[in-house]
């Protein structure tokens, strides 16, 4: 049987960890002389309001700037870092530009003549994925020669884990991405995303487990440090190994699960070399899910500090990430409205298939995929819709408001500066070390 080598390395110094997972994993060898490369970090989030934790949440610029070095040192002069950060503004560009500035690729560009560019502002090309699925990729990716994928080793509350595979999704235009949250019952969002891999160029892999999250994908997950490298020139290993590392079999990870069948491989790593670190030494549990209540009606910090009168539903597969990206202000809002008078059985449903409970007073429709979906059912006394896409943080607030929970309009407001709240956690550990995003 033909194995793909894995590379498991203990990140313990600039540049000679990564030369390590590289060589160990031959993940370079393929690398076409004169190619074309093109880098897709991991900037899944970035503000400019405020300094945000990014340990866990974003590749640190470390293992980016090792990678370009090595690439460099291969003859390689063609090289895009290309990203598509979620941004609430679709002709927003300054924020991609901070975030490159921010993170060191200008040093990048000037030292290495590296080009960097926000897949917002470049052309998409439509591409038939096979099993009626066909998505929009930015071009700069498809025409490369070659794709090094760097993402965070982290968890994902919809996909379990968010690896190399579900790196690809932010080099798709926001249609496709919404497309990716689909609400047909068996081409869901694991279905999607286990077709991203079919258009790759050859590839190499390293997972940046430096900092590692759990219930990621955001700066609000538990992150650790835990100075782990993976690396491969098999996309499918490297997501298979990752996943063991945080405690989840292949098997467990939908995405992953479906991949391995549409490429007839086993899922229990038997056609996997690991070289390097042993997976038993290095792997510790990652919970991905946001713990809610039994009937999932509501998260369980909103049910230890009593809320009553109040249901907010499990997220589910269908909610993008505009709509979910609201979820944690909304959750913050509610919890610092609560001041102990149980409210008047609201409930607030997401996503696009959602249906109402019988019998609530009221129903807080999030986003016009949800207000579609329960347009006329005859379960709900008082809908209250928030039409959008992404609906407004206003409109959001007035919903809440007429709906007798009085959450403050100022951390809706400066949803972006509450990001920088988080940072406090991390005070006094010298182990989140800033400097992994800097490139001096
Ligand atoms: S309303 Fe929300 S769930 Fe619907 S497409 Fe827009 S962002 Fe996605």
């Amino acid at each position: 049987m033909n194995r793909s080598i894995v590379a498991i390395v203990r990140y313990e110094k600039p540049f000679i960890s990564v030369r390590k997972a590289v060589e160990l994993s031959s993940g370079l060898d393929r690398l076409p002389s004169k190619a074309k490369v093109f880098i897709k970090p991991n900037i899944v989030f970035w503000t400019k309001e405020a300094p945000f934790p990014k340990w866990g949440v974003i590749t640190t610029s470390r293992v980016v700037e090792d990678m370009v070095v090595l690439l460099k040192e291969r003859g390689i002069d063609d090289i895009t870092i290309g990203e598509g950060t979620v941004l609430r503004h679709p002709k927003d560009r300054e924020t991609s530009e901070h975030a490159f500035e921010i993170l060191g690729y200008g040093v990048l560009k000037k030292r290495y003549g590296v080009r960097c560019i926000s897949v917002h502002e470049r052309p998409f090309e439509k591409v038939d994925l096979g099993q009626g699925v066909a998505l929009d990729f930015n071009t700069d990716m498809l025409r490369s020669d070659f794709l090094v994928d760097i993402p965070v080793l982290k968890t994902h509350v919809q996909t379990v884990v968010s690896l190399g595979i579900k790196n690809l999704k932010g080099v798709l235009n926001i249609r496709s991405r919404q497309k990716c949250h689909s609400a047909h019952p068996e081409m869901d969002l694991n279905y999607m995303v286990a077709r991203l891999p079919n258009v790759l160029p050859p590839c190499f892999v390293i997972l940046d487990g430096i900092y590692t999250n759990e219930l990621g994908p955001g700066f609000d997950g538990n992150i650790r440090r835990s100075n782990i490298l993976v690396a491969s020139s098999d996309i499918l290993s490297a997501d298979m190994v990752g996943a063991r590392l945080l405690g989840y079999k292949s098997s467990e990870v939908p995405h992953l699960a479906h991949v391995a069948r549409d490429c007839e491989r086993p899922t229990d790593l038997s056609d996997v070399e690991v070289v390097g670190e042993k997976i038993e030494t290095m792997e510790s549990f990652h919970e991905y899910s946001f713990p809610y209540t039994e009937d999932e009606s509501l998260p369980v910090f909103m049910e230890r500090k009593g809320i009553q009168g109040l249901s907010y539903r499990k997220y589910d597969l269908t909610i993008c990430t505009y709509c979910s990206s609201l979820t944690r202000v909304i959750l913050m809002g509610i919890a610092k409205a609560w001041n102990g008078a149980p409210w008047d059985d609201v409930e607030v449903l997401t996503g696009k298939v959602m249906q109402a409970t019988p019998g609530k007073k009221k129903t807080i429709l999030i986003g016009k995929c949800i207000c579609r979906a329960n347009k006329n059912n005859p379960d709900i006394r008082e809908a209250v819709p928030v039409k959008g896409c992404p609906p407004s943080m206003r409109q959001v607030v007035e919903a809440f408001h007429r709906s007798g929970i009085p959450v403050d309009p100022s951390i809706f407001e400066n949803k972006d500066r509450t990001a920088g709240l988080y940072i406090k956690k991390y005070e006094g550990k010298p182990e989140f070390d800033e400097s992994f995003f800097r490139i001096i």
